[in-house]
C-alpha cells in the first residue's frame, strides 16, 4: 500500500536520513525502531506530507504523493503529546476533522460513535478533554485519528507520556485495534519492547539508514550487526578473526570458538568479525579444556522467575547469562556456550 523509496534529507547540512525504503501491506503494523534523534519523527513527517524530503519519494499504491497535500493524503496521526482542543468536548474533537471534510450531520455523530466505541470511551464524549486522564486523552486522540477511516495511520511515540502500567495496557488495547482491523500503520518508537509488542515488522534505523528489518522474533533471532545487537539488548559481544570456515571456527582474544549460526554468507578466513553469544546458551562446567569457554567471577546474581541473571566479568569485560541455578556474587564460574548459542557477525560497530 504505502512505499517510502530511497527517502533523504539534511538539515543545515547535516544528512539525517541517507535513502530509508521500505513498504507497508495491506493491515500490516510496521513498527520503526531507532534511538532517540534518528531521524524517526522527521520521516513521519515527510511520509503524512508536512516536510519535503530532498530526495526519494513516498508513493500509495504505486502513486507519488509529492503533489498530494496533507489534508489529501487521508493518513490519521497519533502523538505523544495528543494535540486536542483543549476546550473542547471528546466528541468535538472527533468531529472537527470530519466537519473539515463536510460530512453530513448525520454521518458525523456515527463515526464519532462508532470511533469512540473502538477505543472503550463511548460514556466520554461529552466530558472536557481537560478532565481526562492522560490515558484517556490518547484514546481520544486515536479516535479522532479513526473517525476519518484514514488509509494509513502512523503513530509517533505515543504512548511516551504515560506511566508503565497505563503504556502496556493502551499497548495491548492498541494492538488489538490494529489486528482487527485492515488499516495499515507506522508506529514509531525507540523502545524495543514496546516495538516487540506491536510490530508485525520491525524496521531498525541507524546512522540515516535502514539497519536490519524483519518480523520481530527474526530480528531478535539474528541481529545481523553489532549496533542492532546492542540495540536489542544484547550485551555478550565478542571480537575474533575467522579461522576456519566450515566449520565456522573463530579465534578471539578468550580463547577457541566453534559458532553453529552466522549472519553473513561467505565468511574467509582471517576475515574480522564479532561474535553474539546468546544469555540462554551457557552451561556451568568444571572442565576447562576445550572451546567455547568463559572463566569469570560472577558480579551479580538477580532472580528472574524463569532463571538466574548471572553478570560475569572475564578479563575485563562483562557477560550476562540466564542460568537455572544460583552464583555467588565473588564466585569463579566456568561456564561453556553451545555453538549454537554462538551467532557470527559481520565486523563494525
Ligand atoms: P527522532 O524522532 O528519531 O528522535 P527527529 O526526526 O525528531 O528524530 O530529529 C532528528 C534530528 O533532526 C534532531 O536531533 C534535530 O537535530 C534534527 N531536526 C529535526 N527537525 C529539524 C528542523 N525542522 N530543523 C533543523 N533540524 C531538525
Ligand atoms: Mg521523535
Amino acid at each position: 500500500m504505502l512505499e517510502v523509496r530511497e527517502i533523504v534529507k539534511a538539515y543545515e547540512s547535516q544528512p539525517l536520513l541517507r535513502g530509508i525504503s521500505f513498504s507497508v501491506s495491506m493491515g500490516e503494523t510496521v513498527c520503526l525502531l531507532g534511538a532517540s534523534g534518528s531521524g524517526k519523527s522527521t520521516l513521519l513527517r515527510i511520509i503524512a506530507g508536512l516536510e519535503q524530503p530532498d530526495d526519494g519519494q513516498v508513493l500509495w499504491q504505486g502513486e507519488d504523493l509529492a503533489a498530494i497535500p496533507v489534508h489529501r493524503r487521508q493518513f490519521g496521526l497519533v502523538f505523544q503529546d495528543y494535540a486536542l482542543f483543549p476546550h473542547r468536548s471528546v466528541a468535538e474533537n472527533i468531529s472537527f476533522g470530519l466537519r473539515m471534510q463536510g460530512l453530513a450531520r448525520e454521518v458525523i455523530q456515527e463515526r464519532v460513535a462508532a470511533a469512540l466505541e473502538q477505543v472503550n470511551m463511548k460514556s466520554f464524549a461529552a466530558r472536557r478533554v481537560t478532565d481526562l486522564s492522560g490515558g484517556e486523552q490518547q484514546r481520544v486522540a486515536l479516535a479522532r485519528a479513526l473517525a476519518p477511516r484514514p488509509k494509513l495511520l502512523m503513530f509517533d511515540e505515543p504512548l511516551g507520556a504515560l506511566d508503565k502500567a497505563l503504556r502496556t495496557q493502551l499497548l495491548d488495547e492498541l494492538r488489538k485495534l490494529l489486528q482487527n482491523s485492515e488499516i495499515p500503520a507506522i508506529y514509531v518508537t525507540h523502545d524495543q519492547e514496546e516495538a516487540f509488542a506491536i510490530a508485525d515488522r520491525l524496521v531498525l534505523l541507524h546512522e540515516g539508514c535502514v539497519e536490519q528489518e524483519g518480523p520481530p522474533p527474526e530480528v531478535y533471532a539474528r541481529p545481523t550487526s553489532p549496533w542492532a545487537a546492542r540495540f536489542l539488548g544484547f550485551i555478550n559481544l565478542l571480537p575474533g578473526k575467522v579461522v576456519s570456515s566450515n566449520p565456522l571456527r573463530v579465534e578471539t582474544a578468550l580463547g577457541c570458538w566453534w559458532a553453529g549460526n552466522s549472519t553473513m554468507c561467505h565468511i574467509p578466513a582471517e576475515k574480522p568479525v564479532t561474535l553474539l553469544l546468546k544469555p540462554y546458551g551457557a552451561l556451568p562446567v568444571t572442565d576447562r579444556s576445550g572451546h567455547n569457554l568463559l572463566e569469570g567471577v560472577v558480579q551479580s546474581v538477580l532472580f528472574r522467575g524463569e532463571g538466574f541473571r548471572v553478570d560475569v566479568l572475564v578479563q575485563g569485560q562483562e557477560f550476562q547469562f540466564v542460568l537455572n541455578q544460583y552464583f555467588a556474587v565473588g564466585q569463579t564460574l566456568v561456564l561453556k556456550v553451545a555453538p549454537e548459542a554462538v551467532l557470527c557477525l559481520g565486523e563494525g560497530n
